[in-house]
């Protein structure tokens, strides 16, 4: 059986390993790059790998709010897509959210996950250290960071969802090969089309784009329904920089470290501090605290326009409690950092309501954690097959059924782990002929 699997990001890495495994002849597709990796995406402070040109979507922009215009918006490009890219992590989130989704091998699919996955904690530095004893103190659950790098012969290196290709044996990998759409056949999918303008063909294919080129493929293919790009969520986040001096810029990413060490999460809002990031032109150091919904109502669409571009529209802040929450932890957080020594808030949030809350639209930012764009239960069924398509299953974050409460690398896994597993099953396979 040949399987043409479409993007080698966190989920299509393990996909291909998995079918390899199972005894498929499978083609990787990937329109970036493939190794070696420039040291920014090997190095541990990823602030590099965010910028490192073709690792990502330099064109890709996001609308963040009705009012907002659309800015740049970061996806991964390249062997292991956004898992070389991010920010390394590697949480699971609240059980429950994988209790709702309406797949079974749920809970093998995670244990899978967490021994494939070990993680690494390191020494938080100096600012993280004095910001989390604050939020300690005021009831936040404060703990390391797990992050995904590993050690090797040169220190720390990231631990991409390349990983799952070493030693496989029959995966056929194509980088900077982009697919520009599907072809719908008698039988379904059992072909694509290259922006080359070249084709390939397979006994069937698996999409694995990631949340926003998955609805755009589909788009562009004509496959359509209200439900594919519908859904699509990012968690709303504000990033607050803070000038600092003396003991605070001891330690942080300005000396190799990993920006982030800890994570402090209270009733669905996730603080994570960056210590040193480098030296403003006064000579402070500079630090940045992030703060952000990890459960907002909002949510938004991915679409088209008239040249088949992608159309993102991520909506926040427009729903339910989400903006009201969004200010009022702001202002807590920023509160409890107010006196500690060393450190001052450049952008401090304004005591009026109104202008609260226009700070906020100011500072709103994407966390990069878009998701949910074709939700299983919703364009998808519960194996991710494309409704009325043969031949066609989505696998990666675009399939999960909600936003997750968490950051989404682990939980796209444990999604990828699960429907890889039902696509391996014998009585899967579309028949190979009489
Ligand atoms: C900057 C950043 C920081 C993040 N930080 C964290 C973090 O710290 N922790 C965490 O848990 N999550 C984090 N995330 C989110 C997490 O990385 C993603 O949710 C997850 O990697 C998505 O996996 P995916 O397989 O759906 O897509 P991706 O990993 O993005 O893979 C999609 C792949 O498909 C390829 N592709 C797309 N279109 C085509 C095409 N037409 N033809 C061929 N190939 C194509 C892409 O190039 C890419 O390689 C971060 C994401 C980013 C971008």
């Amino acid at each position: 059986m040949k399987t043409i699997v479409i993007g080698a990001g966190t989920a299509g890495c393990l996909v291909a390993r998995r079918l390899s495994d199972a005894g498929d002849d499978v083609v990787l597709i990937e329109a970036g790059s493939g190794e070696p990796f420039p040291p920014s995406i090997r190095t541990p402070n990823w602030l590099g790998a965010q910028s490192e040109p073709g690792w990502h979507w330099p064109k890709l922009t996001a609308t963040r709010t009705s009012a907002s215009l659309p800015t740049p918006y970061l996806r991964g490009r390249g062997l292991g897509g956004s898992s070389s890219i991010n920010g390394m992590l590697t949480t699971f989130g609240p059980i429950a959210d994988y209790e709702a989704w309406p797949i079974s091998g749920v809970r093998a699919a995670i244990e899978r996950v967490s021994n494939d996955n070990p993680t690494v904690r390191i020494e938080p530095g100096a600012f993280s250290t004095m910001v989390c004893e604050r939020l300690d103190d005021a009831g936040w659950s404060v703990g390391p960071a797990p992050l995904a790098l590993s050690e090797s012969s040169s220190g720390l290196v990231r631990r991409s969802s390349t990983r799952y290709l070493e030693g496989a044996p029959s995966i056929e990998v194509l980088p900077n090969v982009e697919v520009d759409r599907l072809i719908l056949g008698p039988a379904g999918v059992q072909e694509v089309e290259f922006a080359s303008g070249e084709r390939c063909d397979g006994d069937r294919v698996v999409l694995c784009a990631g949340a926003i080129a998955t609805p755009v493929l589909l788009l562009n293919s004509g496959i359509r329904s209200d439900e594919i790009g519908r859904g699509a969520a990012d968690h709303p986040s504000i990033a607050v920089t803070y000038s600092l001096d003396g003991g605070a810029v001891a330690s942080g990413p300005a000396h190799g470290a990993p920006p982030i060490s800890m994570v402090a999460e209270r009733e669905g809002v996730q603080v994570l501090v960056m210590d040193h990031i480098g030296t403003r032109v006064d000579d402070q150091g500079l630090g940045v605290i992030t703060i952000a919904l990890l459960d907002p109502d909002s949510s938004g669409s991915i679409g088209i326009d008239r040249q088949g571009q992608p159309l993102v529209d991520l909506n926040m802040l427009s729903a339910g409690d989400d903006r009201r929450r969004l200010v009022g932890v702001c202002r807590e957080v920023i509160g409890l950092v107010e006196d500690v020594p060393h450190v001052r808030c450049l952008e401090p949030i304004p005591d009026g309501a109104t202008e609260a809350s226009e700070w906020v639209d100011a500072h709103l930012g994407p966390y990069s954690h878009v998701a949910s764009s074709c939700g299983l239960g919703r364009a998808l069924d519960s194996a991710g097959n494309v409704h009325g398509v043969a031949g066609l299953r989505v696998i990666d974050s675009s399939a999960l059924p909600h936003l997750p409460r968490t950051n989404p690398m682990l939980p796209t896994l444990v999604l990828a782990e699960a429907l890889a597993g039902v696509a391996c099953e014998p009585n899967d396979r579309p028949s190979s002929g009489p």
